[in-house]
Order: structure tokens, then C-alpha cells, then sequence
């Protein structure tokens, strides 16, 4: 039998054994966590949706209209009118025919990329694509040749040299480095090569684009250019699920083949109303991407002349690299003895060696309290200088 116990044990020592924290109460910036009191930087709430009053009072009200439980799968009795309702606003949203409702964005890239692809494919996937697509490529049992990060040359040579069904998988923001994939080269080589693209947007839809339309749509890539557009509903629309976009076809296919879709519970069918409701405030609302951008570029240049190591990005998702896992650890705990939670991100979730504080922002943060994060950080600037001349490891 497997020595569990000694397995976490050897966790720990390495600096990469996890925790979960305790939350009571709505999840916003001023978190109480574990009993404390905190200003979190941490969540995918990008907007600030998740507690939103107007949302919660559609939700409530779609309660006592439709009821609470999903009650069966889609294909058997749980398809509900509020589940289609809300394809279709996903579809207009997305400018795609179709769009299909799934649990969550996990089992949205499991489904549509193991009914996609299978035996005989291959599938190319960027090296710093999510967990999810990872366990998609495995679950369809295609060749899976993964390509250097956001290397569209290198993605071509490899398309070239395939033959057979091909399938390429990205993520449209990346989520631990919040860089935006090359969308328009990768959709020019899939054209030219003859490949399916899927895209990814968890953590572009709500925030970027028009009316925070997504990545992919900023990149003004249409459903023939992007026939496959995956995006969840936990993040920057915060309800929860997750949806793909595109043509009547794909959809019908998926409703056939998606396992993910077909053998499990619908979700319940008010969120479905909620989360209309939350598209509507997503679309109308623009100030919250106005400020969220104003936030973005205060840290960058706080954090910049702190002489922190800073990712190219221009998203929500804003890494402070740290590289070691232990001195990640360190800052975290740091910043929240300080009253700051940032989470420390380390391997697998990143590659060795490339740990980080992993700083998103929200809409409902206030100018001051990226203030007090950069005074945070500045207060914690010897310590990160002193663990990295010291390079503590296990
Ligand atoms: N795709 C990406 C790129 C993600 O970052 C995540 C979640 N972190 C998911 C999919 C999964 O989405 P969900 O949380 O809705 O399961």
C-alpha cells in the first residue's frame, strides 16, 4: 500500500504541501479568513460580481420561480428553459450560433476536448495550458505534442510535420502568468495547417475585449476563426459554470459527445437566470474594466520601482516571481502578517523553480487598497533580498 502519510510528510519538507483556508462571509476584497481579517488579492472575481446586490436579488427571486435543484441530467429531464436562456445570451454575447451550459470549466475543457479529439488525433497544447486541458488532452487518448509557451513558429513545425485530425488547445489568458495567447497567429496557422482551434478564455471573458467580450474577441476573431471558445462563469461574470461557444454543429456534436455534459446533474437552473443578470451588468458596466485597468497600471509601476520581477501582462492576473519555494512561502506569510492575503503559487501548478505570489485584482478594490499593498510589499523588500542571497531550499 502507499505510505500517504509519508508522501505529505515529503510535501512539506519540499515547501509544497497545500492548505485551504476557512472563508465566512461574502468573498470581496476585505476577506475574513480562517477567523482573520484580511485584504485579499487572490480571487478570480475580477469584476467584483460576486457578491453583487442586483445579481443576488435576481437569484433569489429566480428561486422561488424555478427551484433550487437541477434535479437530472440535461439529456433526461434537466434541460430547463433557464438553462437555454442562458445559452442563447451566451451565444449573442460571444458573437457564436451556440453555446452549451457546463458545471464548471474543468469539466468543460474534460468534455469538449475528449469528445473533440480521440485515438489516432493530435492535439498541440501550449506548455503553460491549465490543469483541465492537460487532463482533457490525457482523457481523449489522442498524441498530444505540447509546444513551447505562446511559440507559434515552433506550434507550425510540428503542425507540418502531423497528418491526421489536429487539434490545437490554448489558453486565452494564461492563468498563472496572465499573458494573453498570440490569437491571430495561432488562428492564421490552424487555418493554413488545417487544425481545429479551441480557445480558452476563463479568465479573459468579463475583462477584456468589448463589453468585456473576452480575448478572443479583442483579437476581432470570428467563429470561423475560432470555431471552438470555451469560458467560465466563475471568474469575471461571478456566478459559477462555464460554457463553449460556436457553431449549431459543434454544439449538437457536443450534446452527443460531451460526457462531461451528458452524465451529470444540471446545474441549478436559477444560477442560469443569475448569471444572465450578471452578463447584462458585464456588458453595460464598463467603468469596472476602466478602473481594474487604472488599478493594473498602479501596481505595475509601485511594484516595478520596489524592484520586484513583474510578468508582461496587462491582465487582472499580475505574478510577482519569486522563484524559490520556500522564499515565496516567506512573502506570502510576510504580507499576511500584514493584514494582505496573496497566495503563494509553486509546483506542479508552475514549473521548478518558478514559484510566485500570484496578485489579481478585482474592480472592487479601491485605489487605496492597492496603496497599502504596495506599502506591504515595500515593508517586506529586505526579507525577500535576504532570502534570495541566502536561497533557502529543502
Ligand atoms: N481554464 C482555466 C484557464 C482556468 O484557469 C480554470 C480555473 N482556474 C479553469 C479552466 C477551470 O474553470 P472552473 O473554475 O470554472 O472549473
Amino acid at each position: 500500500m502507499r505510505n500517504f502519510a509519508r508522501e505529505i510528510q515529503q510535501r512539506k519538507q519540499a515547501g509544497l504541501y497545500r492548505t485551504r483556508r476557512l472563508v465566512s462571509g461574502p468573498q470581496r476584497p476585505e476577506l475574513v479568513a480562517d477567523g482573520e481579517q484580511l485584504l485579499s488579492f487572490c480571487s478570480n472575481d475580477y469584476l467584483g460580481l460576486a457578491s453583487h446586490g442586483g445579481n443576488i436579488t435576481t437569484l433569489k427571486d429566480a428561486l422561488s420561480e424555478v427551484g433550487l435543484g437541477g434535479a437530472a441530467s440535461h439529456l433526461v429531464c434537466g434541460h430547463h428553459e433557464a438553462h437555454h436562456r442562458l445559452e442563447q445570451r451566451l451565444a449573442a454575447f460571444t458573437e457564436r450560433d451556440d453555446a452549451l451550459f457546463f458545471s464548471t470549466g474543468y469539466m468543460a475543457n474534460l468534455g469538449v476536448i475528449s469528445a473533440l479529439a480521440g485515438r489516432g488525433d493530435t492535439i498541440f497544447s501550449d506548455r503553460l495550458n491549465h490543469a483541465s486541458i492537460i487532463d482533457g488532452c490525457i482523457l481523449s487518448r489522442a498524441r498530444v505534442r505540447r509546444y513551447a509557451h505562446g511559440d507559434v513558429a515552433a506550434l507550425d513545425t510540428l503542425l507540418s510535420e502531423t497528418s491526421g485530425h489536429k487539434l490545437v488547445v490554448t489558453d486565452g489568458v494564461f492563468s498563472m502568468d496572465g499573458d494573453i495567447a498570440p490569437l491571430r497567429e495561432l488562428a492564421r496557422a490552424c487555418k493554413a495547417r488545417d487544425a481545429l482551434l479551441v480557445v480558452d478564455d476563463a479568465h479573459g471573458i468579463g475583462v477584456l475585449g468589448p463589453q468585456g467580450r473576452g480575448s478572443v474577441l479583442e483579437a476581432g476573431l470570428s467563429q470561423d476563426e475560432v470555431p471552438v471558445l470555451i469560458g467560465t462563469l466563475g471568474k469575471g461574470v461571478g456566478t459559477s459554470g462555464a460554457f463553449v461557444a460556436g457553431s449549431e454543429v459543434l454544439i449538437d456534436y457536443l450534446v452527443q459527445k460531451a460526457r462531461t455534459y451528458i452524465y451529470t446533474t444540471a446545474m441549478p437552473p436559477a444560477l442560469a437566470l443569475a448569471t444572465c443578470a450578471s452578463l447584462d451588468v458585464v456588458e453595460r458596466e464598463e467603468q469596472r474594466r476602466g478602473h481594474l485597468d487604472a488599478l493594473i497600471r498602479r501596481f505595475r509601476a509601485g511594484a516595478r520601482a520596489l524592484g520586484y520581477e513583474l510578468m508582461p501582462s496587462r491582465t487582472p492576473i499580475q505574478p510577482i516571481m519569486i522563484r524559490d519555494n520556500f522564499s515565496a512561502l516567506a512573502l506570502s506569510q510576510a504580507l499576511e502578517e500584514q493584514g494582505i492575503l496573496v497566495t503563494a503559487i509553486r509546483p506542479p501548478t508552475v514549473p521548478e523553480g518558478e514559484a510566485r505570489l500570484r496578485v489579481t485584482f478585482s474592480a472592487a478594490h479601491t485605489e487605496e487598497d492597492v496603496e497599502c499593498l504596495l506599502q506591504a510589499l515595500a515593508n517586506s523588500r529586505a526579507l525577500v533580498d535576504e532570502l534570495a542571497s541566502h536561497q533557502v531550499s529543502p
